[in-house]
């Protein structure tokens, strides 16, 4: 097999490669966990079970295990004719995908003060697919460009200016490329040119995020300055007081247990002192286990007020769209978030929203709904191979 395009996606101590043709169908996606750790591990479809990661296998070493399968398995015969990478924060510098040369390295390791557990991360799967294809033209796709277009009043905190002015502290929002993708999804689904479709994306998976997109440009999200902000979700508290740094001073939690905790032990994981998974705590719910419950209502509460939230940014509304493993799979999460909505009239088909949309063109909202309501499915994975083929000219130059 050969023309394909390879996407990497490395996050803090995982690793995701994916295949694609150039038609943007996907041959195969390999997974990496654990990195850094003694049973690390890699996955690959079609190789019968894991692969162990000698010797504390970081990125570099994961990656290379996966392309040496992938090529045991004729699945990349020849090297990729463009690489994508995903890589987490752009700062203000990125509005959009990069061609990576020595100036856009440099700019991404200028931003890692910024996502310091991602960005080197991200430079490291750049460095080992130069190393095994240093040919092909790699692209870097930022979860932040897509917000670049973010109002002032929007991104700036009521903090001293100078904070935004010295240090770069703003909000920047992430997610990027999968509101991005739903953005043009939803005007494809209804028939509208994407520059003027305005909607608001609620992504939720482990990480969750919302954003309002006017006329296909994102102009008011969740998260901000890091992926902390915002919503309620798996193990991120998403918005908390700022006052709850100085009550903690008294209880002896210092600044590196608070970091921990907000962003590993919090969440649905924190509130339901059971898991993350929205799937278990549902099931839970049902059996009458009542701090799955409670961590249910916190989260489709705090969703429901930020819907109504975006809704400060828009001055017309195309559909909310619902995506992510939760946003796509949880027919129960949509349904006890827009029952908070009655009075901005958002109204959903029970029958519609248990088939998440499949039918009908992703809509499930009822006739009277004063708004369309959708389900979309996100492949983040899909959209960095297709800016890669984009920005690499890979198309061009054959
Ligand atoms: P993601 O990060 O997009 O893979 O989403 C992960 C989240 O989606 C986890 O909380 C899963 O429990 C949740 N999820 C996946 N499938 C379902 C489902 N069928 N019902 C409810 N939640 C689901």
């Amino acid at each position: 097999m050969s023309d394909t395009i390879l996407v990497v996606n490395c996050g803090s101590s995982s690793l995701k490669v994916a295949l694609f043709d150039l038609n943007l169908n996907q041959l195969t996606s390999a997974l990496a966990e654990r990195l850094g750790k003694q049973d690390a591990f890699a996955s690959v479809p079609g190789y019968s079970g894991d692969i162990p990661l000698a010797g504390e296998g970081g990125h570099r070493e994961a990656f290379q295990a996966i392309v040496s399968t992938f090529r045991d398995l004729n699945l990349l015969t020849s090297p990729p004719v463009a690489i994508g990478h995903r890589v987490v924060h752009g700062g203000e510098t990125f509005r959009e995908a990069a061609l990576i040369n020595d100036d856009v390295r440099r700019a991404i390791e200028e931003c890692a003060g910024l996502a310091p557990l991602h960005n080197p991360v991200n430079l490291t799967g750049i460095e080992a697919t130069t190393e095994l294809f240093p040919e092909a033209p790699q692209v870097a796709v930022f979860d932040t460009a897509f917000h670049q277009t973010l109002p002032r009043h929007a991104y700036l905190y009521a903090v001293p200016y100078r904070f935004y002015r010295d240090w770069g502290v703003r909000r920047y929002g992430f997610h990027g490329t999968s509101h991005n993708f739903m953005a043009t999804e939803a005007a494809r689904l209804l028939g509208k040119v994407p520059g003027e479709t305005s909607i608001i994306s609620a992504h939720l998976g482990n990480g969750c995020s919302i954003t309002a997109i006017r006329d296909g440009r994102s102009v008011d999200t969740s998260m901000g300055l890091t992926p902390l902000e915002g919503l309620v979700m798996g193990t991120r508290s998403g918005d908390i007081d700022p006052g709850l740094f100085d009550f903690l001073k008294t209880k002896e939690i210092s600044a590196e247990d608070l970091h921990r905790i907000l962003n590993n032990e919090s969440g649905l994981l924190g509130l339901s002192e059971k898991t993350n998974d929205m799937r278990t705590l549902s099931e839970l719910a049902e059996q009458g286990h009542e701090p799955s419950l409670v961590a249910i209502e916190v989260f489709c509460f705090r969703l429901a007020r930020y819907i109504s939230a975006m809704m400060a940014s828009l001055s017309e509304l195309d559909a909310l769209v619902f995506t992510g493993g939760i946003g796509e799979n949880s027919a129960m999460v949509r349904i006890r978030t827009l029952s908070h909505l009655k009075l901005a009239g958002f109204a959903i088909e029970p029958s519609l929203n248990q088939q998440h949309g499949k039918q009908t063109n992703g809509r499930i909202d009822r006739e009277d709904s004063r708004f369309k309501v959708m389900v979309i499915p996100t492949n983040e994975e899909r959209v960095i191979a297709s800016e890669a083929l984009q920005t690499s000219g890979a198309i061009r130059q054959r």
